[in-house]
């Protein structure tokens, strides 16, 4: 048996093309396009990748890209008043701060002084709390991204059981909470969880986001459960040069699985263009207007 392949740049693509329509219905109506500030301190490699891929995707959906680059030594005090002037300017319909933060700035006081109704990333307690209590607005980006690549397998989740290894806020929780609300029985997995090869076995859908690689083994899944891997590593590749692997040993996993995420190309694709359609969303939502139609 060999899995059929969730490609997550052909599921990005056309969710990205449905941004790029809807953006342009959208900025008719506000007379502008809507707009997605990207906060980044310091220089991480990693970081600034992440955000210059951010800004170029954001433009060629028909947003405009409004980047900060911060230097590392920048003070908590000074993060906080950038984020009050990006609340206040009608330009801006979302902000996201690029995570991680330099440790001595407290980044929990950092998402919560972002506008609830800016917060593209889905972090801040309102929303986590939305979300919880079954009233979602934006979800972060790669809990949804996890869950349009599952709904791309199966054309219902209610009643499958679905496990979760990784309990983290910005994936574990808020992909189970959003479990949930399709009637998938959910099971949350992590650090101290015992019999971890079995509970992954019972699971119909398994999404696994620990940030170990090649963590997940074949014989750990149910003969065509659906696996959806968060992870990405960076590990010394054959040739000397570092190659990204997921959270699962995909070869094997490949074997048994009924569909799978590869890494690259699944999951990480999701992330941006989920991050685009809560861009969307915002601006559809400060303006009073119908939510995009994605
Ligand atoms: P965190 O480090 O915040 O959380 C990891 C989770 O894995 C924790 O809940 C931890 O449990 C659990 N865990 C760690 N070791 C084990 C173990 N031996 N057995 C079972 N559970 C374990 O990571 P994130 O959630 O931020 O990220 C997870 C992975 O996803 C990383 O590889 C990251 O790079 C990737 N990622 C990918 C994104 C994408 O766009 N594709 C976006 C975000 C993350 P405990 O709580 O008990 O410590």
């Amino acid at each position: 048996m060999s899995a059929k392949i969730l490609d997550g740049k052909i599921i990005a693509d056309e969710l990205r093309a449905k941004v790029a329509t809807e953006a342009a219905r959208i900025s008719a109506k506000l007379k502008r396009k809507p707009g997605l500030a990207a906060v980044l301190v310091g220089e991480d490699p990693a970081s600034q990748a992440y955000v210059k891929s951010k800004a170029k995707a954001t433009n060629e959906a028909g947003m405009v890209s409004f980047e900060h680059r911060l230097p590392e030594t920048t003070s908590e005090k000074d993060l906080l008043a950038l984020i009050a002037k990006l609340n206040a300017d009608d330009a801006v319909d979302g902000i996201l701060v690029q995570l991680p933060l330099p440790k001595r700035i407290d980044t929990s006081r950092v998402i919560e002084a972002v506008d609830p109704a800016k917060d593209v990333d889905g972090f801040h307690p309102m929303n986590a709390g939305k979300l919880a209590t079954g009233s979602p607005s934006l979800v972060p980006g790669t809990p949804l991204g996890c869950l349009i690549m599952a709904k791309k397998a199966h054309a219902s989740l209610s009643g499958l059981d679905a496990v979760v290894v990784g309990r983290s806020n910005i994936v574990g929780k808020p992909l189970a909470q959003l479990l949930i609300a399709e009637s998938a029985t959910v099971t949350v997995a992590h650090s101290r969880t015992k019999e971890l090869r079995e509970v992954c076995r019972r699971a119909e859908l398994l999404f696994v986001a620990v940030g170990k690689p090649e963590f997940v083994k074949g014989d750990w899944i149910k003969p065509g459960a659906t696996v959806i891997d968060v992870g990405i590593n960076r590990v010394p590749g054959a040739d000397g040069k570092n190659k990204l692997v997921g959270d699962v040993a995909y070869d094997e996993a490949a074997k048994v699985a009924g569909w799978i995420t590869p890494v690259p190309g699944g999951v990480g694709r999701m992330t941006v263009a989920c991050l685009l359609v809560n861009t969307l969303r915002a601006a559809a939502a400060r303006a009073g207007l119908e939510a995009p139609n994605i």
